[in-house]
């Protein structure tokens, strides 16, 4: 997703509590951003922010980092919670290839990957976010027993990450083709954007959770 540029985009970002603005200066202490130690878990390709934005407000007790690569999609996440106070989320406006500079080993408790861009050319596969490149850059700040949850209606995406895991050292823990009509997996479920819209047009959901072998 990338959005017109907003002229003014920038100024908010930066003069937003929910944005950490130098995110290198956080490596190893992200617990004193948000003053406790409680598990982190980030959304990577947050777009407009709904998906972490709910988990926020739903889990008091677990911290949120969600980064999106475009200021102008970001804008759009800060916009709709201006008014509120969610003490355990922060925003990122950083390209995903630069997280091992910002979380130390071991500081990430669970990754999201919600509807990433499929970059459908062979030539551009590393720049897929579930691709065993990015799987590599993960393994260097999540625990050793997290997580990754991946959901995308997009199937030739999907198959892809699922070739990937195993690549890259992981295993998959849970798979569904059709996450909507899977009750063990759709539990807590929240939906993303474009969960919303392409579930809406009838497209099954997939989604899957990998861990390290
Ligand atoms: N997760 C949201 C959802 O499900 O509604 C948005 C999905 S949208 C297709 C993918 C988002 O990932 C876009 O907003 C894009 O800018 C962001 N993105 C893509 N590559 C990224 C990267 N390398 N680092 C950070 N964000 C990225």
């Amino acid at each position: 997703m990338r959005l017109r540029n907003i002229p003014g985009a920038g100024e908010v970002i930066a003069a937003s509590p929910y944005v950490v603005q130098n995110p290198t200066e956080y490596k190893g202490k992200w617990h004193e951003i948000f003053n406790n130690t409680a598990p982190i878990y980030i959304e990577i390709g947050m777009g407009k922010g709904k998906f972490i934005t709910t988990l926020a407000k739903n889990n008091p007790h677990v911290n949120y980092v969600g980064i999106e690569l475009y200021s102008s999609v970001l804008l759009r996440a800060i916009q709709k919670i201006q008014e509120e106070t969610i003490p355990n989320l922060k925003f990122l406006c950083v390209d995903a290839r630069t997280l091992p500079d910002i979380f130390a080993p071991d500081e990430v408790d669970k990754i999201y990957l919600n509807f990433s861009d499929p970059w459908p050319k062979d030539r551009h596969a590393k720049r897929r976010l579930p691709s065993k490149e990015f799987l590599a850059r993960y393994t260097q700040f999540l625990k050793p027993e997290g997580t990754i949850e991946f959901k995308t209606d997009n199937r030739a995406l999907f198959d892809f990450a699922v070739e990937e895991a195993p690549l890259a050292g992981w295993v998959i823990r849970e798979i569904t083709y059709d996450l909507h009509h899977t009750p063990e997996m759709m539990e807590n479920n929240v939906m993303t954007e474009y969960e919303e819209k392409f579930s809406s047009m009838g497209n099954p959901i997939h989604k899957y959770i990998i861990a390290r072998d």
